[in-house]
């Protein structure tokens, strides 16, 4: 029966004066932050906000995210998160999508925002409560002050019940338009628990020193913070992804502190991590090789950090083994997701040195069923072992596509979501992603799945990043193409020489027909904001 605002008003009544947030020398306690985002809600509802209405939450990760992000949803209202970089043209068509009634953003965004028209927003208003004051020379005619929002008591808002729509997310878009997504509150709360008991249950039986304790988390952070129970996290996954989104509110469920880190930069990622004791991180891949490349990563350890959160993309061998220099304390979990599952679907503890297969994204949480199916007659399960698509069922599978009933009836069938990826199981249910099904090339006939080649080329010493695409070619109809980020010091350096030397790295690992067949050399993989390497540009870019 609860709804999203539940957790946040759960937690200020367990742990009142536990610092929730903090963003440089500004903090907000649990009873600070449900204080404030009850005030947002009754400030949103006297200016005519009512249940059902979107409002977009066009801003970039501070204190103000999940101020306004509750408050939204204690007033009954439904969350737009947008990616505060959108160009215009894609951020009004985003607002338009979720037929957003009002917006919150901030100085860095608004000019974007006012680039895309406000038509169809009875509401503006700009965080932090200082950014726009009447009076001020950035105040626009139609914003209100957010100070203004917050100035009424705070007040319990409306009942929501766990049928109404929490957020409409927009899918990362990774592999052509993104999508709006219903997820109702029911959904966000459900994912919650999923992860928090998955949590509670699978990481005390990794404690890396061989001991056993309740909660690896709460325990390091007494070590480090003598604040008894409290785990510290430093938060730079974007707010407005489901991963950051959702991530956020188990952190809550959870009493965790949450140090904003900004726009991602190693050097002050780990400063903060060692200053505040930081006793789990979270993010993609991509973060993780920018974090480990860092020269302030070098030689340095941080054992207070005992889990590693890997989702968004596929994580490689090589990256765990120098996480696990970084953080010798931490075991690394990986967690399979998409937005259309309101955040995840699997997780796992991942081990280089473990005998299950390093790829596994672990096994299903709670409640929540994984089927491989065959891609072409799309009833049958295809047997243990081999690749299929991936379909999956539990109370997080989101309500379809908000606008979108033709989509929706496609990708969401019998209360099953067909995720458009390619996974096996083995025979104890481990899942394995092997990719998504839009990126599987056909060699002359025959399926190549580029995930398992990318696994092969990230385990040459000279690859530092890598993505392999299928290119379109005469007589075997596609070839598997790699594109490389190499190391700075690799050698011998990024030309022929080398692309010949990883193409022979593959050969010898693989079939004739999954061999690559061309290297190219780049200095950065183009990638989204949620982390995730985005292959359409590499196609685009390779026809050109
Ligand atoms: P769009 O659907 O608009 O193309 P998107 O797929 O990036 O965008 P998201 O919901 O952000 O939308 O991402 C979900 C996808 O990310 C999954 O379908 C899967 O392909 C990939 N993914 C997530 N976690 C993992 C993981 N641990 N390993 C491999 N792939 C993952």
């Amino acid at each position: 029966e609860a709804s999203v605002g539940d957790i946040l008003a759960g937690s200020a009544r367990r742990y009142p004066d536990r610092v929730a947030l903090r963003d440089g020398d500004d903090t907000l306690t649990y009873a600070e932050l449900h204080e404030q985002a009850l005030r947002f809600a009754r400030g949103l509802r006297e200016h005519g906000i009512t249940e059902g209405d979107a409002v977009a939450l066009h801003q970039p990760n501070s204190l103000w995210f999940p101020v306004t992000y509750y408050g939204i949803l204690l007033a009954g209202a439904v969350v737009a998160p947008l990616n505060p970089t959108l160009p215009p043209a894609a951020l009004r068509a985003q607002l338009d999508e979720a037929g957003a009634r009002a917006a919150v953003t901030h100085p860095a965004t608004a000019p974007a925002l006012l680039a895309a028209g406000t038509d169809g927003l009875q509401l503006v208003t700009v965080v932090p409560p200082s950014a726009v004051a009447p009076g001020d020379p950035a105040h626009q005619d139609g914003t209100v002050p957010l100070a203004e929002l917050l100035a009424g008591d705070p007040e319990p808002g409306p009942h929501v019940p766990p049928d109404a729509v929490a957020h409409l997310s927009f899918t990362g878009g990774t592999t052509g338009r993104s999508k709006a997504v219903q997820v109702l509150h029911r959904h966000v709360v459900a994912n919650c628990l999923q992860f928090t008991c998955w949590r509670a249950a699978a990481v005390p039986a990794v404690d890396p020193d061989g001991g056993i304790f309740l909660d690896p988390v709460a325990e390091a952070a007494t070590e480090y913070t003598n604040q008894p129970g409290q785990g510290v996290s430093i938060a730079v996954a974007p707010f407005f992804h489901a991963m950051g989104l959702v991530g956020q509110s188990i952190g809550v469920l959870a009493g965790l502190t949450s140090v904003l880190a900004g726009r991602f930069d190693p050097e002050r990622f780990l400063e903060l991590a060692e200053k505040f004791g930081a006793t789990q991180i979270a993010g993609s891949p991509a973060l993780f090789h920018a974090l480990l490349a860092a020269p302030a990563a070098q030689g340095r350890t941080l054992p207070a950090v005992r889990v590693v959160n890997s989702g968004a993309a596929p994580i490689d061998t090589t990256t765990l083994r120098a996480l696990r220099t970084l953080f010798p304390r931490a075991c690394v979990v990986e967690g399979y997701g998409l937005t259309e599952a309101t955040m995840g679907v699997t997780s796992g503890i991942v081990d280089p040195d473990d005998p299950v297969p390093i790829g596994s994204v672990g096994l299903p949480v709670f409640d929540t069923e994984v089927e491989i199916r065959d891609l072409v007659q799309t009833g049958s399960c295809v047997p243990d072992g081999e690749t299929g698509e991936l379909w999956a069922r539990g109370p997080q599978i989101t309500a379809g596509y908000h606008g979108h009933p033709e989509l929706t009836a496609e990708q969401f069938v019998d209360g099953w979501l067909r995720t458009g990826d390619l996974a096996r199981c083995d025979e104890r249910g481990h899942v394995y992603i092997v990719g998504r099904a839009k990126d599987m090339l056909i060699y002359k006939g025959y399926n190549v799945y580029p995930g398992q080649l990318e696994e092969i080329l990230s385990g040459h010493p000279a690859v530092a990043q890598v993505s392999v695409i299928g290119v379109p070619a005469a007589e075997a109809g596609e070839i598997p193409a790699a594109y490389v980020v190499a190391r700075p010091d690799a050698s011998p350096a990024p030309g022929p020489a080398l692309a010949q030397e990883l193409m022979a790295h593959v050969s010898a690992r693989v079939a004739p027909y999954q061999r690559v067949r061309e290297v190219r050399f780049l200095e950065a993989l183009p990638t989204s904001a949620a982390g995730k390497v985005l292959k359409a540009e590499l196609r685009r870019a390779h026809k050109a």
